[in-house]
């Protein structure tokens, strides 16, 4: 199948449809509205400063395309070219899909030889040791991996808008990478388990080793101008707590839901939701990656993170604003760790925000510091009740990290924001209007 482009006859048809008030599913709003040419608002975060963000708002008719399978999303995205261009996803796409349209099963990418129980039985820990895995079957898994990266790594160019159609648009299984690229904008998309056919065992990572997964839902990577709205972001179709154990870790499938790394610089992030997953939102990827020093400026507001176990977000170095967002742990979430993750030179500018937890979890829990120094967080709200994150920080910080103090040395402006209301009223917005399929 071809790539259906909108050319004018389309337009003007959609349009008489419209105008007759039929037009719900020609557009690509749910409620109608064609948002594939939206531009992020003057003011709307860190996006909107230095010359906001537009995406593929100045795509010429043969650069919008409507995209319903892996190999015409491929196509259309150019190899990450900076063509301005607009991506309409209309339906699901499956990005472990050939050309052809045929599903590929993990199976169908191993490779020379590649088979998991051998890998386990070579770096078992008790016989293997510590050392990194080499030999046969991590060569096999590296090159089995190397091919599921063909098919489920999906390059996002400069001056790109990509926007799902109506309320029912799902990206499974791949990885958008947003990767050294400038003004792009992520709309109203369901992205689904970016699930990792090839684990890699790392034995020195958090003194008991871990698995290591390649593939992060969506991924600014040394990327500036960046928004994100109304994506939900989810391992649904496959969880990581019904991954079996091997070497005393849980097999994790997944990485990040959305992670901002690498140099990357001036994201917002709005009325998005990221549910069912482990490392949600990871803004800054290393102590020592000190060129992101001045950079990973992100604004979050109105998200909600449901059912995350930690990283929402984790932030290095960058002033990132965090206002008017919504957390929920669920009564049967067992493995909850923490929400906001303070880490080395983190500047997080917390403002009204919403927590709902069981029983189990308490206020302390809420915030984890690494290497941090500072945390600015006003008008939380804990179960109902106003609450001080930082002094209960203190309080209760088991002595292995230092306090943090409350100046994180910049103050956001109020350009660069709009409305904030209270943590109560957030609550009910987000809960109401956050996710995909879901902009009015
Ligand atoms: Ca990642």
């Amino acid at each position: 199948m071809t790539l259906v482009r909108n050319r004018p006859l389309h337009v003007a048809l959609a349009c008489g449809l419209l105008a007759l008030g039929l037009g719900a599913s020609t557009s690509a709003g749910a409620q109608g509205r064609d948002i594939s040419r939206d531009v992020l608002a003057a003011g709307d975060g860190w996006a909107a400063a230095d010359g906001g963000t537009t995406g593929g708002a100045a795509a010429d008719d043969a650069h919008v395309f409507t995209v319903t399978t892996r190999a015409e999303l491929a196509r259309a995205l150019d190899g990450g070219s900076p063509t301005p261009k607009i991506i309409k996803v209309a339906g699901t796409i499956d990005g472990n899909e050939t050309d052809d349209g045929d599903h590929l099963s993990c199976a169908d990418y191993a490779t020379d030889g590649y088979d998991l129980k051998k890998y386990l039985a070579a770096y078992d820990p008790r016989t293997w040791g510590g050392a990194k895995p080499s030999g046969p079957q991590e060569d096999a898994r590296a090159a089995s991996a190397a091919r599921q990266a063909e098919r489920v790594v999906l390059p996002v160019g400069s001056n790109t808008t990509i926007v799902g159609l109506g309320s029912g648009a799902v990206l499974k299984g791949a990885s958008l990478q947003v990767k050294n690229a400038d003004n792009v904008i992520v709309r109203n998309l369901d992205l689904r388990d970016a699930y990792d056919c090839f684990p890699v065992w790392s034995p020195n990572t958090g003194g008991l080793g871990d698995w290591k997964t390649a593939y992060d839902t969506l991924w600014l990577n040394g990327s500036t101008h960046v928004w994100v709205d109304h994506i939900t972001a989810s391992d649904r179709g496959h969880l990581d707590e019904d991954e079996p154990t091997y070497f005393g870790r849980n097999y994790l499938r997944h990485d990040g839901l959305l992670d901002i790394t690498s140099g990357s610089d001036l994201v917002t992030v709005s009325w998005s939701r990221f549910a069912d997953h482990d490392k949600a939102m990871l803004i800054g990827n290393g102590d020592g990656v000190t060129g992101d020093r001045d950079k990973l400026r992100v604004t979050l507001h109105h998200n909600s993170f449901e059912s995350v176990v930690q990283r929402a977000p984790r932030v290095r170095f960058g002033q990132v604003h965090v206002y008017n967002n919504r957390y929920v742990v669920p009564k049967d979430q067992a493995d909850y760790r923490y929400s906001i993750g303070v880490s080395t030179e983190s500047q997080i500018y917390a403002q009204n925000n919403a927590f709902t937890t069981p029983g189990y979890v308490e206020a302390a829990d809420l915030v984890k510091s690494w290497n941090g120094t500072a945390l600015h967080d006003e008008g939380s709200r804990f179960n109902g009740f106003p609450v001080d994150l930082l002094p209960i920080y203190n309080a209760y910080n088991s002595g292995s990290e230092r306090d943090l103090t409350g100046d994180v040395g910049w103050t956001p402006a109020p350009e660069l924001h709009g409305p904030i209301s209270s943590a109560a009223q957030a609550d009910q917005d987000v809960a109401r209007g956050a996710g995909a399929g879901r902009i009015r």
